[in-house]
């Protein structure tokens, strides 16, 4: 027999499931883009600069879209505008070719100021400071140090944006592991070359050194991810120093194209 109690008990926990939802909508809450958005980008990413009007037009929809899906929050550093931007432009950049992409693992930025404390460089960060993509009981967070993030986009010709690495490692993790291999994206009949040529790129490296980042002698996850770097900043300079490499980068990165 149901009670006035039981009744009451029901009444409550759906009040309290109400609250929770609210809860969520509100913290995830779009906010605006700022009114200089799309000067800001035109001044600071380079990818951006070079497109022309209609795809010009189509990387500014892609951006709102990822900025009112995800969520990012200063953890000690302010959230600037400029930051919110540079972050979208580094997770839109390598997929920009793939017009139906989204970032399905990815719920929630934290924005650091300059370093991490010592918990997090354990759970795997890059390079000690620059950032790292989530496992554990922090899946679906990327952290992204708010200095390193700048400068990726101020040195534009350097082969280092710190945002570009830590998407594309988001992007070979969608296929469930961070291998250097985006079974998502490219072609199956592909993997296998790719494969190892990333391995015979990275033995090459740790045996007579490199242009590349010797970070991404590491291991093919992060071979991949620092590859991608270089190939953004500096196609012409990869595809002379590695023509085999930047094939198989443009294959996986423009395949929409
Ligand atoms: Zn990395």
């Amino acid at each position: 027999m149901v009670t006035i109690f039981q009744i009451l008990f029901a009444l409550i926990i759906i009040i309290l499931i109400i609250l929770f939802v609210f809860k969520i909508k509100r913290e995830n809450e779009i906010v605006p883009l700022p009114e200089n958005w799309k000067e800001l980008l035109h001044d600071y990413v380079k990818f951006y600069q070079q497109l022309d009007e209609s795809e010009k037009k189509i990387f500014e929809e892609r951006i709102e879209h990822f900025l009112s899906a995800v969520q990012i929050t200063g953890a000690n550093a302010v959230v600037e505008d400029l930051d919110r931007i540079l972050i979208a432009a580094g997770a839109i950049i390598p997929v920009f070719y793939i017009s139906d992409w989204q970032y399905i693992n990815l719920h929630e930025i934290l924005l650091y100021p300059g370093s991490f404390n010592a918990d997090f460089e354990q759970a795997g960060s890059d390079r000690p400071i620059a950032g790292m993509v989530g496992t554990g009981a922090m899946q679906h967070v990327m952290i992204i140090n708010k200095w390193q993030l700048r400068q990726g986009f101020i040195n534009n010709h350097d082969a280092h944006n710190t945002a570009i690495h830590e998407f594309v490692h988001l992007i070979d993790k969608m296929d469930g592991t961070m291998d250097g291999v985006p079974e998502i994206i490219l072609e199956r009949k592909y993997v296998e070359r790719w494969r190892s040529l990333m391995d015979a790129t990275i033995q090459q490296m740790k045996t007579y050194g490199s242009d590349i980042d010797m970070y991404g002698a590491t291991n093919p996850a992060e071979f991949f991810s620092v590859i991608s770097e270089y190939f953004f900043e500096q196609p012409g300079q990869l595809k002379t120093n590695h023509p085999d490499v930047y094939e198989m980068l443009e294959r996986i990165y423009k395949t929409g194209k």
